[in-house]
Formats: C-alpha cells, structure tokens, sequence
C-alpha cells in the first residue's frame, strides 16, 4: 500500500528504528524491492534520484513504482532523492510523490537556508513533506565537482537547528562521517555528533551513504537517532552481481533480468536488520 513518508518516519523516530530508502532507476528494481520488503514484512521508501530520472523519465519511474506500491502487502513511500532544482522538485510534488529531497548542502548556510526555505514553501502548499540537507555528504551526488572523503563538512548541531527552524524542513540529512558511492578508506562514524544533533532538531534524521558503513556503526546511529537512511550503492551492485551470474547462454532476457531482481532480496534483508525495520508498528 502507498503510505505518507512522514507517518513513516514519525512511528521510526519514536520507535527508535530507521526505515531504509532504497533507490530504483528501473521496474525490475523496484519489483525487486518491494518483493523483499513484503518477505520481510517491513515498510520501505523507494528513492528516485536525478541519475535515475536521467535514465527513465521521472513519470515513467514514478508510475510504475506507484503501481507496484499500491498492489503491496507493506507500507511504501515515493521519495524524489536529490532534487536539483525547484523545477524538478515541483514536477516530482505535482506526479504524487510522498515525500521529496531539496539538496543545496554544497551552498554556504545562509545560501543553503534561503534556497531551501522556498523549496519547503512550495512542496508544502501540496502537502508534501521535504527533506534537505545540513553539513555535506560527499560524493557526486547534485555536487559541481568530484568528491571524496576529504569534501565532508559535519553538521554542526547549532546550525542544524537553525537550519529546520528557519526552513521548516521535515526531515534533516545530516553529514556524521558517511559518503555517498563507495568507500575507499573504512568509515568512521561520530555518533556522539548524531546523538546531539537529535537532542537540538527534534526531528527525523536522515543518513545518507549507508551503503558499505559497517553494520556495528550503522546500528549505532539508528539508536543515536537516524531515522531513515538511504542504499543506492548496494541495491545497484547487488543487480549487477545477479545479472553477472547468468551464464551466457541464456538468451531469454527475462531470465538475466530475474536474476538481478531476485539478487536484491538480501540488500534488504541485511540492512532492514541493521536498522531494526522489523520494530514498526503498522
Ligand atoms: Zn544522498
């Protein structure tokens, strides 16, 4: 069933859990998703990036996710992740998204709260909740150069504050020691910076990066307060690895595309754990 974002990220918050974000760029993907999601029983929120729009059409992805969502045993939720643009969050509100992401986090603060500030206004006048980030998470996303680790800004829990109460954001990103694709040294999570940073915003944190962040961190930051954390690298490397694993014989092109949906299943399964999914309450 399609559920509002926000319900599931309030009953996340309060419950002391994360509800994954897992991004699609395709049907089989989300098929795939969602399939887990209902072996598992847990609820989840299908994120659809500016890579994946680049792909597939932004209406094309949100439609068939739609279609999918609706016919599902669990709670899901229709997330634009990384909104570039005014124009592109406004286009994902208009489509019926449940929730959206504005990502100026590469701006300086005050530049970072104006522009933000106007993308809440919009999405809130259609009753969509929006999410932005504070701090900044490296690593190509929505971001002018290319990153790595040494491009991180942690968010500063003051700021943080500042930054929901002036915006009116309804889920903050936050910058804790992740970055986005793939690690190349381990990471080192400050769960002391999430704790307090929960203890100032008071509302449902986000981390993004989650792929290939040891579980024993990431555990850690969902009792420290994250709510919802994003898996793109991950879902994608687990397709690969499943449409890799057909021999080349197979020249049913249905077949090599089963195998990189079913693939999907244990990205799920090992990263709803991680974040205790299985506590939600609907
Ligand atoms: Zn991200």
């Amino acid at each position: 069933m399609r559920v509002s974002t926000s319900m599931l990220l309030e009953d996340a918050h309060n419950g002391g859990y994360a509800v994954p974000m897992y991004n699609t760029v395709n049907l089989e993907i989300t098929r795939g998703l969602v399939a887990a999601a209902e072996k598992l029983n847990i609820p989840i929120l299908l994120g659809i990036a500016y890579d994946a729009i680049e792909h597939m059409g932004m209406e094309a992805l949100y439609r068939g996710a739609d279609v999918i969502a609706r016919a599902a045993s669990v709670p899901v939720a229709i997330h634009l992740d990384h909104g570039r643009t005014y124009e592109e969050v406004a286009a994902a509100v208009k489509l019926g998204f449940d929730s959206v992401m504005i990502d100026f986090s590469f701006m300086e603060f005050g530049e970072n709260v104006a522009r933000t500030a106007e993308a809440v206004k919009m999405s809130h006048a259609m009753n969509v909740p929006i999410e932005a980030e504070i701090g900044h998470v490296p690593g190509g996303e929505n971001t002018p150069t290319i990153e790595d680790a040494s491009h991180m800004v942690y968010t500063d829990p003051k700021d943080a504050a500042e930054f929901a109460l002036r915006t009116g954001v309804d889920f903050l990103a936050v910058s804790v020691g992740t970055v986005h694709g793939v690690y190349k040294a381990e990471p080192k999570l400050n769960i002391a910076l999430v704790k307090e940073i929960n203890a100032e915003v008071g509302r449902p944190l986000v981390l993004h990066g989650g792929s290939g962040t040891p579980a024993d961190q990431v555990r850690a930051a969902v009792a420290a307060g994250i709510s919802k954390v994003n898996i793109g690298t991950n879902v994608m490397r687990a397709f690969i690895n499943g449409l890799r694993s057909v021999p080349e014989s197979v020249m049913d092109v249905r077949t090599v595309l089963r195998a990189g949906r079913d693939e999907i299943y244990n990205v799920v399964a090992e990263t709803a754990d991680m974040f205790g999914t299985q506590k939600a309450t609907y």
